[in-house]
This record gives structure tokens, C-alpha cells and sequence, in this order.
């Protein structure tokens, strides 16, 4: 195996535009990973524009992968990454997925967006939490959920710092080592709140970072965010602050360089069809400047 290691990447793909494996698979190959998408639907572009058409895999058809891997001893893999899963039995089927590779690498390492909607508002099958609180966040490594996805797993309401800190404690009991609520909107402020369960049953490291707020609305950017976090605290796994940082230094570069060409253009940034700049920020992903130097300049 390389040094930084194969990731099994089970998202969603779109012919046009970047969210899914079109946002996380580029940036991670660029990070050094061996990338292997297996693409959960295929539409024509994100769910953000007007319409789109294209095809959903079931569980069966994602499993036939998996034993079509197996049957070449072409399951090694040293993590698993999942983001939007649209029914139970697709994520049933990933439970599988997690532990057929747990199997043949027990230090397997699943990072885990826990896509359930954002807002206020479920875009999956109200079932599907369940699903997740129970059975999945148990067996994840890293969890990644926005604000919302950490009030549906925990039952909290996330109004301040501290019960965002207090969601990622009991997140943590539950599982996951590492726990990062990517967007948190607390008192007027973004913030990215981090906690890392170190050893169990000793309080976790836990950090924030206060992001700017741009006036637009992203798609796709939960997506890039998790398989940066994935990439960067492979590098630095005792150091989820910095992996953090390090994402979000992207992020920011990315999401400026995205208004910044859309205003050229006179584009409505409030729109949810706009697309983010990844390829073009392709030097912002492999070398993110420290937030420090950021704030400088
Ligand atoms: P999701 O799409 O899963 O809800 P988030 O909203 O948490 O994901 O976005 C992931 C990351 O993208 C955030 O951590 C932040 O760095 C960045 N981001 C997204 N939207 C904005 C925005 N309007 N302003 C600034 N940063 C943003
Ligand atoms: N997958 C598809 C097909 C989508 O259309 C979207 C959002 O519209 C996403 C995933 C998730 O994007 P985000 O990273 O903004 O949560
Ligand atoms: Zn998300």
C-alpha cells in the first residue's frame, strides 16, 4: 500500500458540475490518495438547478461491486468514504461494505458524512436517521455532519458553542473518535467545531475555527470538506486542529475564487445553481496556506 493510502469512495456523480465524487475524488488524488469512486447515482448535474434526470444504484448492484473486488483480492483499502445515500437499503448495504473491509483491514479508518439535509430541513427519507444514529455513526471513524446533522443524530439543539462541543461528546460515545461539525451558525458567527477523542473515557481535544461568511450559496462544498478533512488528518493524525485548518484554508480559497468568477459575470450568487472553482484551485488544495497567513493577508 502507499504511504497515504486507497480510499473506497461511495458517493454521487454528476455528469456536469462538482458535488460527490466529482468534489471529492479530484482533491484527494491530488493529496496523494489512490481514489476508487463507486458512484451511488449518475445525474446529469446537482439537485440545486432546476431539473435533472439519471439513475440510482440499489444495494444489490453496489455489492455486485464489491464481490466483483473480491473475487481479484481487490478489497484492501486503508479508508472508506461516504456521503449522500439515499435509502435504507443502500446504507444497509454500506454497513456491509464497512465491515467486509474491516474484515480484510481491521484499521480500516470510515469517514462518514451523515448527509441528512441542512436548514432546518431532511433531504433524505426521515428513516434514514435512525439508520444512521444506530447503526452507522457506531462503526464510523470521522464523522462529518453540518448543524443539522448533528441536532437529528443527538437530539441536542446546537445554539452555542458549548452544546456544539457537548453534540460532539455524545457523538463520540457513540463511536467515532473524531468528530467535525463543518458549519455551525452560532451568534452571528460560522464556525467549524472539532473534537478528537484521543483515549476513552478522557475528555476529548476539542477546538473551533471562526470562518468568514461569504454571501453565496455552495453546492457541493460538505463534499470537498470531508474528503479534505479525510486527506489532511491522514497527514497529521494526532492533529485534527491543523487537518481542520488546513481544509478550511482551501475551502476559503476555493469558495473566493468561485464569487470572484461568477461576479465577472453578473451571475445571482444567492442562486443555487452555481458550481465551485475546484479545478482551477488545484495549487489551494495542495498547498493550503496556514489560517494564520490567511488572516494576514
Ligand atoms: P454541507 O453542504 O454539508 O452542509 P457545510 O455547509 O458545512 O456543508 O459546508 C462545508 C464547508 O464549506 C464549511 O466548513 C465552510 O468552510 C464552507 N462553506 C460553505 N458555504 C459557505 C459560505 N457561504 N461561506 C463560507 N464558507 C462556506
Ligand atoms: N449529491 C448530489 C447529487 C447533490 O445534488 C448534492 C447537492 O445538491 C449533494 C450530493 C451534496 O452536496 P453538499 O456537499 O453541498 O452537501
Ligand atoms: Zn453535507
Amino acid at each position: 500500500p502507499s504511504e497515504t493510502g486507497r480510499v473506497l469512495s461511495i458517493q454521487s456523480h454528476t455528469v456536469q458540475g462538482y458535488v460527490g465524487n466529482k468534489s471529492a475524488v479530484f482533491p484527494l488524488q491530488l493529496l496523494g490518495f489512490d481514489v476508487d469512486p463507486i458512484n451511488s447515482v449518475q445525474f446529469s448535474n446537482h439537485t440545486g438547478y432546476p431539473t435533472f434526470r439519471g439513475q440510482v444504484l440499489d444495494g444489490q448492484q453496489l455489492w455486485d461491486l464489491i464481490e466483483g473486488l473480491e473475487a481479484n483480492e481487490l478489497l484492501y483499502y486503508t479508508h472508506l468514504l461516504t456521503g449522500y445515500i439515499g435509502s435504507v437499503s443502500f446504507l444497509n448495504t454500506i454497513l456491509q461494505v464497512a465491515e467486509k473491509l474491516r474484515s480484510i483491514n481491521p484499521g480500516l479508518t470510515y469517514v462518514c458524512d451523515p448527509v441528512l439535509g441542512d436548514e432546518g430541513k431532511l433531504y433524505v427519507p426521515a428513516e434514514l436517521v435512525a439508520v444512521y444514529r444506530e447503526k452507522v455513526v457506531p462503526v464510523a471513524s470521522m464523522l462529518t455532519p453540518n448543524q443539522f446533522e448533528a441536532e437529528q443524530l443527538t437530539g441536542f439543539r446546537i445554539t452555542t458553542e458549548r452544546n456544539g462541543l457537548e453534540a460532539c461528546n455524545v457523538l463520540h460515545a457513540a463511536g467515532p473518535s473524531k468528530v467535525v461539525i463543518t458549519s455551525a451558525h452560532i451568534d452571528g458567527n460560522l464556525l467549524l467545531i472539532g473534537s478528537h477523542q484521543k483515549i476513552k473515557d478522557v475528555p476529548p481535544e476539542q477546538f473551533k475555527i471562526v470562518m468568514p461568511k461569504i454571501p453565496a450559496y455552495f453546492t457541493g462544498t460538505g463534499d470537498l470538506m470531508t474528503a479534505l478533512l479525510l486527506g489532511w488528518s491522514n497527514k497529521y493524525p494526532d492533529n485534527l486542529e491543523k487537518a481542520a485548518e488546513l481544509a478550511v484554508s482551501s475551502l476559503q480559497a476555493v469558495l473566493q475564487r468561485t464569487v470572484n468568477d461568477y461576479q465577472c459575470t453578473g451571475f445571482d450568487l444567492t442562486s443555487s445553481s452555481l458550481e465551485i472553482r475546484l479545478i482551477q484551485s488545484q495549487d489551494d488544495i495542495r498547498n493550503p496556506k496556514a489560517t494564520s497567513e490567511l488572516q494576514l493577508g
